[in-house]
């Protein structure tokens, strides 16, 4: 209980640091937010839904396999190292996971829900449709139980991963001299704009959600937008203008063939 209060005090805190500064400080202005905000938000109510559901009986199926025989329990590191380590593997689980969410056409029919915002700021990080959010807790929890992650690293990456993702998606932008320093160690807006690029090929890279490093190691880092970043038109990749109208369109979608899309 102490763990899901610590964590919506802090999802909280960072929503209203990161919304203060996209309203004082904003990259653009936001043409369609009212149904944006709906719609990302009962998403987010959605997801947290399902998850409390299901995690109860995922942690006490990990309990029941755990054995400490992943791979870190193997190895006996000091703590530290287990946890510092433990963190970046996360991270780049997640950056894969994404990357295979691209790929891999059923994943990409739930993936693209995401991708379906049609203007980006700090709302659209929680825009997940829930068999997606079901799907990576699924992968995480494998992750955890194979690697044998301690439990305080999984902890200290949701909150991470969760304050990246919204820092990621704000509609703001970090100053030009900070965004070109922090971009090479951290995904920044600027970065991850690009991801939600209508061209696929833009799309198609900057998968990284906390550090940036991954798209340089494997290499899928795109540093600018061939529109450059006034005119990225940002949206559903190879789509001119699809905006979902409603709630349910959203829920449906991964079900839907594209070309039957409204
Ligand atoms: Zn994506």
């Amino acid at each position: 209980m102490i763990d899901f209060t610590l964590r919506v005090g802090i999802f909280l805190f960072i929503l209203s640091l990161l919304f203060i500064w996209q309203c004082f400080l904003p990259r653009g202005p936001l043409l369609q937010w009212r149904q944006r905000w709906r719609h990302n938000m009962a998403l987010l109510v959605l997801g947290a839904l399902c998850v409390r559901l299901v995690q109860p009986l995922l942690l006490s199926f990990v309990a029941v396999l755990s054995l400490d025989v992943g791979l870190l329990d193997v190895l006996a590191l000091p703590f530290w190292w287990s946890f510092l380590i433990s963190i970046l593997l996360l991270d780049c689980l997640i950056y894969w996971q994404h990357r295979l969410f691209h790929r891999i056409p059923w994943l990409w029919c739930l993936h693209r829900v995401h991708h379906s915002d049609p203007e980006l700021d700090v709302s659209s990080a929680v825009r997940f449709h829930p068999l997606e959010i079901l799907l990576s807790l699924f992968i995480k929890a494998s992750a955890v139980w194979f690697i044998g992650i301690p439990v305080e690293a999984v902890l200290v990456f949701d909150i991470l991963l969760n304050a990246s993702a919204m820092f990621n998606h704000t509609n703001a932008r970090l100053p030009a001299k900070m965004e070109s320093f922090v971009n090479r160690l951290l995904v920044t807006p600027d970065m991850h704009r690009i991801h939600h690029s209508r061209l696929s090929s833009e799309a198609d890279s900057n998968y990284g959600f906390c550090l940036s490093i991954w798209d340089s190691l494997f290499a899928s880092r795109t540093w600018l937008a061939s529109q450059g970043d006034e005119c990225l038109s940002i949206g559903m990749p190879n789509t001119k203008a699809y905006r979902p109208m409603s709630l349910k369109a959203l829920l449906v979608m991964p079900f839907k063939n594209f070309r039957t899309l409204p």
